[in-house]
């Protein structure tokens, strides 16, 4: 017997049909004498509807108040798999954020998991309730509703299996695992049985949204077992582990994530004197805009051209300011593109491998694909190239590194 926390997300519980299939699922589980707390998302499409609703209103929503109403959407969800639940004769109790006492920071949109008051959770289990709690949700100090960040329901189960220390916590989604790459992308793409949590963290960050950035991130803080699986067909899924050291052979490339929200800026021709990439990009942070990329020219005479990449939200605006510094420094110009896609092959095999970096950008070179701009950390190399060639560059990679064949292990 053991305690298994399920979230199910937004095309799992996306119709009455797929929630009764979950209650379903949920009984087994239940006849087989496993505790269950359940945490849903919103049924799908419902969280874009309500920012739409919000944005009919006011174009730029107020924070507290888009928090209010997007919550809304799990809130639907909770009550109607409780009911689902009930009509089978399973008990069932469901929860809001505020209800459980899921504490939160008062970063709306954005909110951090404080605190999570177990109590209730675990009196309704020794009561024998399945426990339905909606995701992405929480409250604040000061009784305020937050929410989590887009794809939040994976951090709101990964923290309750954390605070229940539940045997695993269970992502039951669309796919049935986490694949070498987006299996929408590239159908070839292959299912893993393992990815290590330092893996996933990186495929998630650039780009791979099967799991929410911050789940990983909490779940390998509190070490907690955590599987993507089907919410359609049974399958073992995908199990993020920890490292581990047995494994002789891993392979060089575990994964490629992408990603198509990123936008491009270059200022050419500044002077070439200390303090210039702070003045670039001090104004950019002052604006809360995040930078990711940065790359700096050697210089010629004595000016260099700099450029980063902005989530392509922020990009008019990072463009304004640019060009105002522009103006200040005296440079050249400001350049920007939007139409640009972030590409990263990902692995922990590549600390104990040389020449992986020069196999992607062979690849790429073989299928005349211009790469704009490189980063390397010790677990991955990411490339930016244009927007139009993405597909084929993924593809290419996949093959390129053998990622559809089964056991790809270091030659
Ligand atoms: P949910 O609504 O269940 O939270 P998401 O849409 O957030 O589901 O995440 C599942 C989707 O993630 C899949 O449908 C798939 O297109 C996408 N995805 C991106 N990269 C990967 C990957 N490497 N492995 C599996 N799925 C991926
Ligand atoms: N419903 C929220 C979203 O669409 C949270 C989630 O599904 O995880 O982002
Ligand atoms: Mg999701």
């Amino acid at each position: 017997m053991a305690l298994y926390v399920q979230k199910y997300g937004g095309t799992s519980v996306g119709s009455v049909e797929r929630i009764e299939a979950v209650a379903e699922k949920v009984k087994k589980f239940r006849e087989a004498g496993h505790d269950i707390v359940v945490v849903v998302s919103a049924m799908s499409g419902e969280t874009n509807r309500l920012i739409e609703l919000a944005k009919a209103i006011q174009p730029q929503p107020s924070a507290r108040e888009l928090d209010v109403i997007m919550s809304t959407g799990e809130q639907v969800t909770i009550g109607l798999l409780a009911m689902a639940l009930q009509k089978r004769g399973v008990p069932a109790k469901s929860y809001t954020g505020a209800q459980v006492a899921i504490r939160t920071d008062s970063a709306y949109g954005k909110a951090r998991i404080q605190h999570i008051d177990d109590q209730k959770m675990r009196a309704d289990l020794d009561a024998g309730y399945v426990i339905v709690v909606a995701g992405f949700q929480g409250v604040d100090d000061s009784g305020s509703i937050t929410t989590l960040g887009r794809g939040g329901s994976d951090t709101t189960g990964v923290a309750l299996a954390a605070a229940l220390k539940a045997d695993e916590c269970q992502i039951y989604t669309d796919v049935d695992g986490v694949y070498t790459t987006d299996p929408r992308v590239v159908d070839s793409a292959r299912r893993l049985d393992r990815i290590t949590f330092e893996e996933m963290l990186e495929m998630a960050s650039l780009g791979s949204k099967v799991l929410q950035i911050r789940s990983v991130e909490f779940a390998g803080k509190y070490n907690v077992p955590l599987r993507v699986l089907s919410s359609f067909v049974d399958g073992p899924g995908t199990l993020i582990t920890l490292e581990d050291e047995e494994t002789v052979e891993k392979p060089i490339i575990s994964g490629i994530a992408f990603n198509r929200d990123e936008a491009k800026l270059t200022i050419l021709g500044v002077p070439d004197v200390p303090g210039v990439a702070y003045k670039i990009l001090g104004p950019v942070s002052d604006a809360n805009i995040e930078v990711d990329m940065i790359v700096q020219n050697v210089a010629a005479d004595q000016t260099t051209d700099f450029t980063f990449t902005v989530h392509r939200n922020d990009f008019e605006k990072a463009q304004a300011i640019l060009q105002r510094t522009c103006n200040e420094l005296g440079a050249r110009e400001v350049n920007g593109n939007n139409k640009i896609a972030k590409l990263s092959i990902v692995g922990v095999g590549m600390r104990s491998h040389a020449g992986v970096a020069s196999k992607m950008f062979a690849a790429l070179a073989k299928e005349s694909i211009n790469i704009q701009m490189i980063s390397t950390s010790e677990i991955k190399v990411s490339v930016v190239i244009a927007e139009k060639y993405l597909e084929l560059a993924v593809r290419a990679l996949h093959s390129a590194f053998e990622l559809d064949k089964a056991d790809t292990v270091a030659e």
